[in-house]
């Protein structure tokens, strides 16, 4: 069989870290970046004849991003102890969810694809501690490892796909979607460094059109949309290349080695774990009222799927403007405060928001301010929506528009104080339009008197020069000539002029 006569076969098993303020079954902090283990207490450190408390706030993030997710939450769900061993699990097990999760069948509507990805289970589960094999700071420790427990008992989502994604794209578009998701819905901060977002890619092969899976390798622990875009990449071509050997692939787990660009065999089938799932005797049946999830279901902001259709209906945006402008919930909060400050003008608004807003910030840093809060933005978008009035109402050409936002970014970069005018900016910069006709008609006779040989060209039928004297008068009016002015006084200039 050649190469493109096979498919590829992905699910996602992502870990989602919620935002609470304290861990799953204590009151430690739920905080990322202290100082190792200064966030445990007995119960997250596993000591014998704890017992563990479960976090309200917790379960009410998982059951907000399963009902974001369109999943059917269960009114009964039950914790299960997963059992191994590893220096990083104190208790010898991780309270899980099994055979009784949280939430079932949800879906997530992609971003760049038009399609939807099925989600089979969510379900809740704490994190475990993390093992450094460098020194803080990063010196070598040849032959030690050393252990962190304060991301013990952090609150996690599991949120399991099914077998139907098809691409590395699509898996990368899959957790972009569902990271904005997160964002708005604010169950998770989604930062990938800080380990919020934790992907295994399960990925196999089988031919065009069978309907039956093939073999699978899972990768561990990828942390960063692109890591797993690779890493899928990777499996792909390893599979195929085995495949058109007449080989198998065995079912395994492997790693992904980010400086090399490959996966690696962690352990096979028979050396899997065998968990030994049991109910968690220490935990009764989580079970939830009707009115607790309705309460938090009828509580759920506008998600970006249902954002993005309504920016382009009421706004008359394309595709790409609303996809962009949903990115991050801030952008489209920062754009909807413009639109409402300038109603008339939502094209435009749309334009400098995906352009100007995001280069500044880019270059310059600077914020566009909280959800619902765009006036604590650098720069707040009743701000933008002025600028953009100067520049429709022909006081202000684009460019002389754009320099001004621009200064503005820039001074309120340095100082949060700065004066948020763009009028009196534009008069400060010299960068008000002329519309003083005798001064674009003295600014066309110039032009028209300094140039005979291209006057005499222009008469004599190239009319196409028109252009240059335009580059003339602005040259002469430092860009501030108004050019629906020019382009008549030029003609009323050139007729004028003697050859
Ligand atoms: P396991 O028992 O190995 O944990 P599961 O059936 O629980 O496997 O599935 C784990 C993840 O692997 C899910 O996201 C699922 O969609 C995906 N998956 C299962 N079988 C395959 C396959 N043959 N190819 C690709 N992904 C698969
Ligand atoms: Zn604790
Ligand atoms: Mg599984």
């Amino acid at each position: 069989m050649a190469r493109s006569d096979y498919e590829a076969v992905i699910g996602l098993e992502v870990h989602v870290q919620l935002k609470t303020e304290t861990k799953i079954f204590c009151n430690c902090p739920n905080r990322f970046g202290a100082q190792p283990n200064t966030l445990v207490c007995a119960v997250c450190l596993g000591y014998p004849g704890t017992l563990p408390v479960l976090n309200r706030a917790a379960v009410d993030q998982g059951i907000r991003l399963a009902l974001a997710l369109g999943a059917t939450v269960h009114r009964r769900s039950i914790f299960a102890r997963k059992n191994y061993f590893y220096a990083d699990l104190p208790k010898g097990y991780q309270i899980s969810q099994f055979d009784r999760p949280l939430a079932e069948n949800g879906r997530l509507p992609l971003t760049q694809h038009d399609r939807e990805v099925e989600i089979e289970r969510l379900h809740l589960e704490e994190d475990a501690g993390k093992l450094l094999h460098e020194a803080p700071g990063g010196g070598q420790l040849p032959g030690t490892s050393l252990v962190d427990y304060n991301r013990c008992g952090t609150p996690l989502l599991e949120i399991v796909t099914t077998p139907s994604l098809r691409s590395a794209e699509e898996a990368q578009d899959y957790l972009q979607s569902l990271h904005q998701v997160l964002t708005t819905t604010g169950t998770s901060d989604g930062n990938m460094e800080e380990g919020s977002l934790r992907c295994d890619a399960n990925v196999s092969m089988r031919p065009v059109g069978s309907a039956v899976l093939g073999t699978k390798a899972e990768v561990k622990n990828l942390n960063s949309f692109r890591f797993v875009a690779r890493a899928i990449e990777y499996e792909i071509e390893r599979q195929c290349a085995l495949l058109d050997r007449g080989e198998r692939v065995v079912q395994e787990t492997r790693t992904f080695d980010s400086e090399r660009g490959v996966t690696q065999p962690l352990r096979s089938k028979e050396e899997a774990h065998d968990y030994r799932y049991f109910p968690e005797p220490d935990l009764p049946p989580l079970v939830l009222a009707a009115a607790r999830v309705d309460a938090i279901a009828a509580a759920l902001p506008e998600l970006p799927w249902t954002r993005r259709a309504r920016l382009a209906a009421d706004y008359g945006l394309d595709a790409d403007d609303a996809r962009l402008l949903t990115a991050e919930p801030a952008l489209a909060d920062y754009y909807e405060a413009a639109v409402a400050a300038l109603p008339a003008q939502p094209q435009a608004l749309a334009n400098w928001v995906t352009n100007d807003v995001l280069k500044l910030r880019k270059e310059h840093g600077g914020a566009i301010g909280g959800a619902e809060d765009s006036a604590s933005a650098t720069v707040p978008a009743a701000t933008l929506a002025q600028t953009v009035a100067l520049v429709d109402d022909g006081t202000l050409s684009t460019s002389a528009g754009k320099t001004v936002f621009e200064t503005l970014w820039q001074r309120r970069c340095a100082d949060a104080d700065a004066a948020l005018d763009p009028a009196a900016l534009a008069a400060e910069l010299g960068l008000v339009q002329v519309r003083d006709a005798d001064q674009i008609a003295a600014w066309a006779r110039e032009a028209v008197a300094a140039n005979p040989k291209q006057v005499a060209q222009y008469r004599g039928g190239k009319t196409k020069l028109i252009g240059f004297f335009v580059g003339q008068v602005m040259r002469a009016s430092r860009g501030r000539a108004a050019p629906d002015l020019v382009q008549a006084a030029l003609r009323d200039a050139l007729d004028a002029a003697e050859v």
